[in-house]
């Protein structure tokens, strides 16, 4: 088929399934509220858990550092883009989760193709949850040892995958938190399978960095296993961080193995320093401001509580990701464009990002809502409206 026709098809074949994206222009910062297409509306789709994106301090230092260092870094890493500010969140950082050592990447998809990229060869064998992240995925995929997927949380599936392989050397891949379902992973037992078979295991925090644990690093510190030994945290600084980046935290061997031979960080332009300024800004806030998150866990438990008064099922979930299964993408998109008649901005979260039938509304919180923002949206998904369109798929 010539090249127009076949784009056409697989357009009308997305088009067809309900599945087909747009994307909204959004005209304002980031934060509670949004403006999207000249309305206001009620953010509850963001990843900016802490409200962090646009607070003032985070743009006091991206101005200066934009005065002192330019916009540019110029070059990659290991040629001449390495800058002060990136070597101090890297301290900053190993010292904020208590790890040897972290480097940053430029996004956390890259940190995460990095990893298996670096640490597996032919012959070794790297094991994923089915609801990992996408780009932990593409990561098993794209590199040169063998990927196999357990259902989610199955530990035993994990063990066995594990016990049953003679590979050279095996790696446990997982969401700290789990991205479309807000779910937090088994680290205690995967940590004892890790160690148990000799498997480095990668947590990718994405969701639970600044957010989780009592001084806000993570859904390690919450699970209490520290950030050393046969693994890797992998966080990102454009969710409660509120800027833009990501990072590697562990042993200084293994930090070390990703400076000399990660082809994502080596090949690849550093981050502006600007950038990276916030990011160090939304590191000290994180330790000095432990109010943002107790806010945060708030309005997480005011919401599971206004929304258990209602006939609607959440997920379990003791994180920011609050998804409402749907089921179908065509129900899911009308009761986001309900919620957005009514005010409300929650995209309608499908496949291929979550599994075929179970299309959502991922509802996010942030330590800017108030208790009114809240109980507005509540109100909505509660309304006669809503069940209509939910009918019986809840
Ligand atoms: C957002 C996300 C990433 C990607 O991070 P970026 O910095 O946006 O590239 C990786 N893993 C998980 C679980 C995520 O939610």
């Amino acid at each position: 088929m010539p090249w127009r026709e076949h784009q056409k098809a697989e357009h009308a074949r997305r088009i067809g399934e309900n599945h087909w994206r747009t994307r909204s222009i959004v005209t304002s910062p980031q934060g509670r509220e949004v403006s999207v297409d000249g309305r206001r509306y009620l953010n509850f789709c963001s990843n900016d858990y802490l409200g962090l994106a646009n607070h003032p301090r985070m743009i006091a230092a991206a101005a200066q550092a934009v005065q002192l260092r330019g916009t540019g870094s110029g070059a990659s890493h290991l040629v001449c883009g390495h800058m002060d500010e990136h070597h101090l969140l890297e301290q900053e950082i190993a010292q904020f989760v208590g790890a040897e050592k972290a480097i940053v990447f430029s996004t956390g998809y890259m940190a995460n193709l990095a990893i298996p990229q670096t640490f597996l060869r032919r012959n070794d064998l790297i094991i994923e949850d089915r609801l990992n992240h996408a780009s932990l995925i593409d990561a098993g995929r794209y590199c040169d040892a063998e990927m196999k997927r357990f259902s989610h949380l199955d530990l035993p599936a994990a063990e066995k995958l594990l016990s049953q392989s003679n590979a050279n050397r095996k790696m446990i891949s997982t969401d700290g938190v789990f991205s479309m379902d807000g779910d937090v992973a088994p680290l205690p037992a995967l940590r004892e399978i890790s160690v148990a078979q000799k498997a480095l295991l990668v947590v990718d925090d994405a969701h639970g960095f600044g957010v989780l644990g009592e001084n806000g690093t993570g859904v390690l510190e919450a699970s209490g296993i520290p950030v050393s030994g046969g693994l890797l945290m992998v966080g990102t600084l454009g969710k409660s961080a509120g800027s833009f980046g990501a990072f590697v935290a562990g042993d200084a061997i293994y930090i070390e193995s990703l400076i000399q031979f990660a082809r994502a960080y080596i090949y690849t332009t550093a981050l502006p320093p600007a950038v990276v300024a916030a990011s160090r800004t939304a590191i000290q806030i994180f330790q000095n401001e432990p109010e943002r998150r107790q806010t945060l866990l708030e309005n997480i438990e005011y919401f599971r509580r206004t929304i258990r008064q209602t006939s609607l099922r959440l997920a379990e979930s003791i994180t920011p990701i609050q998804p409402i299964v749907l089921g179908s993408a065509d129900v899911a998109l009308r009761a986001s464009s309900l919620l957005k008649q009514n005010g409300i901005w929650v995209v309608a979260i499908r496949p291929p990002t979550v599994p075929a039938g179970s299309s959502r509304l991922r509802i996010t919180l942030s330590a800017a809502h108030t208790t009114q923002d809240i109980d507005q949206i509540v109100e909505s998904l509660a309304s006669d409206a809503m069940a209509q369109i939910v009918g019986e798929t809840q």
